[in-house]
């Protein structure tokens, strides 16, 4: 009983490509390239060391973050002697020109392994993809930091009094000469006082009051005082830091996009984040799935391995039922970011219309609907693959019985780990809320329907899904 996993995966993800202008070349170095990652992880035993990591802790040792024994060592092989972040680059830039639509295998291997490493190695991408889409010269250098694996990123938006609602962060930004000088406390940051480049969400402060909000490239720690690492009921790795910026100033250069339009346009693009987390769930949940059917093959109770009792049997199928549907989602939901990037429109949406509303929803085209079903595909898969994933990873955690419950096992660790990816990144009640708010937009367009996925039965986890979410039934 055992479905390949990573060969569906690799199969749809070539199938998507290829859609998108890869041609096989480029596919095969991808795959070489994710190889190339799982042998780095292995060789340094990461499977075992992320049970020790987590044990140990990301710690604040004088004003400083210290990472787990050997985390370090790993995190430089991949990005600084393997040049990770040239991967996603523009060749331009001197990268390879990978888009979102190939992200998945690579994510997903990183995260496979350990949620906290993948974290501490990949949110540097979203610093990098503002710095690229609204580039300017200035930011040229701190790009090919990032290229050379010279340095790695964080991201500070989160206040204590603004998480689901960013817009409303209290820290400022306040142009002084030919600098910007950024005040506040960002709570919860990923990364934090680790990294060393990152962006930063505060008010436009234009004679002491706000005009909209504004987003910052910072580069280097100084005048970030690291307040505090969380102490977390997961991802333990990772240092989760509460940053106050005092005074910071940067050159006038480092504000990314138009003034007093950060929010609106510069974070509203950042689907990728999103996106990365729909992939980590999907890969947390076939790690536990394979952990959890190799441990009810070896466990024998009452002179029988437990996969022989229909209980654990039943398990085990539901999750490998639901496998490919994770994958399903996370893949389409990366088509469609990449086809809001390029400008695509996915579906006839005509011309005209009937009615004034039809006519002006005409007029708003392309705009709207590639971006209403951008968001739709991408807060679809994020919402759906992190309930999904929690869900079969508590089945995953039962079948270990006794042992899932302590600490030193890896499922317990994938399981704590697993519980934040329906909390960051938006929660799933604000990606049902979004998902709704995308509808709206794009019914405006005549006769359109959104494709949904379709299968011919629900899971169990489907159910438990769409029974606390029943609003989105027959519609993600
Ligand atoms: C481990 C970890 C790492 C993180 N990393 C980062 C990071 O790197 N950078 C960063 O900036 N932030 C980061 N965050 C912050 C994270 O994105 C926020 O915690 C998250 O967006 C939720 O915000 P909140 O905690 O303020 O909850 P709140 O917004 O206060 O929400 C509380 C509850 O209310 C619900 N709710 C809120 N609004 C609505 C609504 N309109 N409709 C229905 N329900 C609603 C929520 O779903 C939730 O259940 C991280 C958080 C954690 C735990």
């Amino acid at each position: 009983m055992s479905v390949d996993i990573s060969e569906y995966g690799k199969n749809i993800v070539n199938k998507y490509a290829k859609q998108l202008g890869y041609d096989d070349d480029k596919l095969e170095m991808l795959h070489a390239i994710v190889e190339s990652i799982t042998e780095i992880l292995h060789k340094h035993n990461v499977f075992a060391k992320s049970v020790e990591w987590d044990r140990e802790g990301a710690k604040l040792i004088n004003n400083k973050v210290q990472l787990p024994s050997g985390m370090e060592e790993v995190i430089t092989e991949i990005i600084r002697d393997n040049e990770f972040y040239k991967i996603f680059l523009k060749e331009e830039f001197g990268g390879m020109g990978y888009t979102p639509i190939v992200l998945g295998p690579i994510l997903e291997v990183l995260s496979t392994f350990d949620l906290s490493l993948q974290i501490l190695v990949t949110i540097s991408l979203s610093v990098l993809e503002p710095l690229i889409s609204h580039h300017k010269a200035e930011f040229n250098d701190v790009i090919q930091k990032f290229a050379d694996g010279k340095t790695t990123g964080y991201v500070a938006f989160t206040e204590a009094g603004a998480g689901s609602n960013l817009e409303r962060v209290k820290s400022t930004s306040m142009l002084e000469g030919d600098e910007w000088v950024l005040n506040g406390t960002k709570i919860f940051i990923s990364n934090g006082g680790y990294a060393d480049t990152g962006l930063f969400l505060a008010q436009n402060i234009v004679g002491g009051k706000p005009e909209g909000t504004n987003v910052f490239l910072v580069e280097g720690l100084k005048n970030i005082e690291i307040l505090r690492l969380e102490e977390k009921s997961g991802l333990h790795a990772n240092p989760t830091a509460q940053l106050h910026f005092k005074d910071v100033r940067v050159p006038k250069e480092n504000l990314i996009g138009k003034v007093g339009e950060g929010y609106s346009k510069v974070l509203e693009r950042l689907m990728g984040m999103r996106l990365g987390v729909a992939y980590q769930a999907s890969s947390m949940a076939k790690r536990g799935y394979q952990l959890a059917v190799e441990y009810a093959q070896t466990r024998e109770q009452f002179g029988r391995p437990i996969i022989s009792f229909p209980e654990i049997k039943n398990k085990i199928k539901s999750m490998e039922l639901q496998i490919p549907r994770l994958d399903d989602y996370a893949i389409r939901s990366a088509f469609a970011v990449e086809r809001n990037m390029r400008g695509w429109i996915p579906i006839e949406v005509g011309a005209g219309g009937k009615n004034m509303a039809e006519k002006m929803a005409a007029k708003m085209l392309p705009g709207v609907v590639r971006y209403g079903i951008a968001h739709y595909f991408v807060s679809s898969a994020k919402l759906y693959c992190t309930e999904i994933a929690n869900s079969m990873l508590y089945d995953a955690q039962q079948i270990f019985g006794g042992m899932g419950f302590v600490a030193e096992t890896e499922i317990n660790k994938i399981a704590r780990d697993a519980r934040v990816l329906s909390i960051y990144e938006g929660t799933s009640e604000i990606h049902s809320w979004a998902i709704n708010r995308a509808i709206k937009a794009v019914n405006m367009i005549p006769k359109f329907k959104y494709p949904y996925l379709q299968y011919d039965s629900e899971t169990i986890y489907e159910k438990m899904l769409f029974a606390r979410f029943n609003q989105l039934k027959d519609i993600i």
